[in-house]
Parts: C-alpha cells; sequence; structure tokens
C-alpha cells in the first residue's frame, strides 16, 4: 500500500523497474519530475519514446541501429572474414575507439547466465550461425566479457562452431577477469585483441 497518490505511486513503481533504481531513488527521481516544468518532462518522454521507436536491431549483426543494416556492416572497406561476438552495443563501441579491429561485428545482446535464466535461445546466438553458414566468415573472435556468463558463453560458441571448421579465437585477458569489456581502457583492449588464442 502506497503512501502516494496513484499517479506519483505509478511513477514510482516504474522508475523502481530501471536497472540500479532502487525504491529510494525512485521516489526521488518521481519527485524530481512532478518539480520539472511541464514542456522538460514533455521533452524527456519524448526522447524516451522516439529512441525506443527509431532504434532497430541491424538485420545482419544484430547492433542498435536506425536504418535495417548498421554503419559498420554496411561498410565495404570492412574486413567481412573476421566477426568479433561481443555482448553488447556498448562493447561495440568500446573495441571501435581502438581503431584496431577493421573486422564485423556480431552482437549476442546479453550472455548465457543460468543463474538469471538466460539460455542460449535468449540471445542472439542463431543469427550467428546464420551467418557463418551463410558467408566466407574465416575467424570468430570471441570478445565476450572475462566473467563466469563472458565465458560460459564464449565456450557454448566455441563448441558450436569448432565442428563445422571454423576458427575460433578469444581474446586474451588484459582484460581483467571479473570485468567488464566496456570499462576496459583502449590500450587493453588491443592488446587482449592482439593476444587471442585459439579455441
Ligand atoms: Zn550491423
Amino acid at each position: 500500500m502506497s503512501f502516494y497518490a496513484a499517479p506519483i505511486a505509478k511513477l514510482i513503481d516504474e522508475l523502481s523497474k530501471l536497472p540500479g533504481v532502487g525504491n529510494k531513488t525512485a521516489q526521488r527521481l518521481a519527485f524530481y519530475i512532478i518539480n520539472m516544468p511541464l514542456g522538460e518532462v514533455e521533452q524527456l518522454s519524448g526522447s524516451i519514446i522516439n529512441a525506443k521507436r527509431s532504434i532497430k536491431y541491424c538485420k545482419i549483426c544484430c547492433n542498435i541501429t536506425d536504418s535495417d543494416v548498421c554503419n559498420i556492416c554496411s561498410n565495404t572497406k570492412r574486413d567481412s572474414s573476421t566477426i568479433c561476438v561481443v555482448e553488447d552495443p556498448k562493447d561495440v563501441a568500446a573495441m571501435e575507439k581502438t581503431r584496431e579491429f577493421k573486422g564485423l561485428y556480431h552482437v549476442l545482446n546479453g550472455a548465457i547466465s543460468p543463474m538469471e535464466g538466460i539460455g542460449p535461445e535468449e540471445i542472439r546466438i542463431k543469427e550467428l550461425l546464420k551467418r557463418v553458414a551463410d558467408s566466407e566468415i574465416k575467424e570468430i573472435i570471441l570478445a565476450t566479457n572475462p566473467n563466469i556468463e563472458g565465458e560460459a558463453t564464449a565456450m557454448y560458441i566455441s563448441r558450436l562452431l569448432k565442428p563445422v571448421g571454423m576458427k575460433v579465437t578469444r581474446i586474451a585477458h588484459g582484460v581483467p577477469v571479473g570485468g567488464d569489456l566496456e570499462y576496459a581502457d583502449e590500450v587493453t583492449l588491443m592488446k587482449a585483441l592482439e593476444g587471442r588464442r585459439e579455441m
């Protein structure tokens, strides 16, 4: 039972569903929002809806984009024989910052996590297998995060791809174990990419 009027209780409830937002933060945000000028609130809610409506997943790599095929996949200068598999669109941005990788990506949009009930079907592994079957790919670089979920995901994909004769490599652990790829600095990421080993 909430002590607040229904519309505010509803707003707090919705905000508290966001990652990293507990009930206290949700309350603080809700009261901040209702004290904002109406125009600003409309801009905020409008940009949320607009981002959600205009963003789609690239038909090829499953990265987020506002067109059918993302900028990287549609760039003919990129090396289409190498695919770097990452968990998140944020990891693509991190890898791109190194300027070291000239191949294409595949964004899983998650990692296998039995603890959270995320199985291989919940992430974009099927799409990766289809790409591998259809095209002239020579190497798959597994750049999932160096934590339990990332390692499990890399192992799972490797076991599917090795039997079909695909070269599968794993980025080296210049990236700290338990860490997140998006937080690694560019040099560390570059070294990790250079030191990748075959799985
Ligand atoms: Zn793409």
